[in-house]
């Protein structure tokens, strides 16, 4: 193995666990590097499919996470008036033995893998930011922001979608913009409300839909997609939110009813990105949000961050030769992220353009999910 020595940039989901996994595979000097001054202890749900819960069972936090979690394993889908229209099973992409998904709190899950990259001697250094690399032949060597200069073996860039590094790998590729906006508040839930989507009637210019997912006993995430602009009428934002849900009806009364001045909440525009060429250049690679996010129409953009961490930490502390490690590294996730993109930016268009003649969105949603069910 000739890599001994990782700088990691970035302390999300992608960044931690490539550090939990390459600890795991023998790298024994691990530094991780985050521009947050310290970890926030607030944030929103997620729900974290299975295939992601099979990689967090492979780095072994998965009781941790299953218990930070609720359990949900089918989607109802529901009319603005609150009547079922559905119920459909979730694709188990972890296999049987783990839930089709969890719904969970960001803050939450990031407080287990911190503590397990710790507790594998990663060491951790927050408000540093990488302000420029050199690769040289089997190694790169980073300035950081607090002024040193070390060499190492690999650097990772797990900067995110917004990610400051990118074009400097050559990558031509930028963020761009979905049409979606997103509303994410967390708020109270009844025991006998076990998640789901509701429809409008008709587009009415509000939201394209609501829905919320379970993350404990009592507690939800709720989400409202809509169009990109934050609506300039003067409302704060939960006032916004409740306007945004005011014609949804059945479940999503108490959901509206329980958002006050107190919920956390915001709004942002979802932007997308997928880059299908190399990642790297010499000894450094982007992994996750940096080179894939897409809008969470499937909810799969963690799950995919987390299957590249895995799997490059897997290549890269085999034997081999670096550039042939990650040539298979990127035949086998790129064809497999591609499925989500596609099935993502097909399900964000058909969100904007309610009653196209064309639109699929159950076998989309069903179909890419069965996908990702074979191992990455
Ligand atoms: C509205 C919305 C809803 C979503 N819902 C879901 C969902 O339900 N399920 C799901 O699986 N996924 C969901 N996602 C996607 C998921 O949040 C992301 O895929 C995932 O968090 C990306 O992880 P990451 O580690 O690649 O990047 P990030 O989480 O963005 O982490 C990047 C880290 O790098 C740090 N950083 C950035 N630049 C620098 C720098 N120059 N130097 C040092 N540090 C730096 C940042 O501070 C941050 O800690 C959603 C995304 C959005 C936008």
């Amino acid at each position: 193995m000739s890599i001994r020595n990782v700088l990691i940039v970035g302390g999300g989901f992608t960044g931690l666990t490539a550090a939990i996994a390459l600890a795991q595979r023998g790298v024994g000097h691990i530094t991780l590097v985050d521009r947050a001054p310290a970890w926030a202890r607030v944030g929103h749900g997620l729900t974290i499919q299975g295939n992601a819960l099979r990689v967090f069972e492979e780095i072994g936090v998965i009781d941790e996470v299953l218990a930070a979690g609720q359990a949900v394993n089918a989607v109802t889908l529901y009319f603005a008036d609150g009547r079922v229209m559905t119920q459909i099973p979730t694709p188990r992409t972890g296999g049987d033995d783990l839930p089709a998904t969890i719904g969970a709190l960001r803050p939450d899950l990031h407080e287990i893998l911190v503590a397990k990259a710790e507790s594998l001697g990663v060491e951790i250094r927050l408000g540093r930011e990488l302000v420029s690399y050199e690769t040289v032949p089997d190694s790169a060597t980073s300035v950081l922001s607090d002024g040193t200069t070390e060499t190492w073996d690999a650097i990772v860039i797990a900067e995110g979608i917004k990610s400051p590094t990118r074009p400097t790998l050559g990558i031509a590729e930028d963020r761009a913009p979905s049409g979606l906006g997103i509303w994410r508040a967390v708020t109270s839930r009844l025991p006998e409300m076990t998640g789901g989507i509701a429809y409008p009637d008709a587009d009415d210019g509000g939201a394209y839909k609501v829905g919320y997912t379970p993350v404990s006993a009592d507690q939800c995430y709720v989400f409202v997609l809509c169009r990109p602009e934050r609506v300039d009428n003067g409302l704060d934002g939960w006032q916004e939110v409740k306007r945004l849900m005011a014609n949804f009806h059945g479940q999503f009364d108490h959901l509206r009813e329980s958002i006050d001045e107190d919920t956390f909440l915001n709004f942002q525009e979802i932007e997308w990105i997928f880059v299908e060429g190399p990642w790297h250049r010499g000894r450094v690679v982007a992994l996750g949000e940096v080179v894939h996010a897409v809008p969470p129409l499937i909810a799969q953009g963690a799950a995919q961050c987390v299957e590249d961490s895995l799997l490059f930490a897997e290549y890269v502390t085999a034997e081999g030769d670096w550039e042939e490690q990650l040539a298979e590294f990127y035949a086998r996730r790129i064809p497999r992220i591609k499925g989500v993109v596609d099935a993502s930016l097909q399900l964000a268009h058909w969100e904007q353009n309610p009653g196209s003649p064309d639109a699929e969105p159950g076998p989309v949603m069903a179909g890419a999910l069965a996908a990702l069910v074979p191992a990455p």
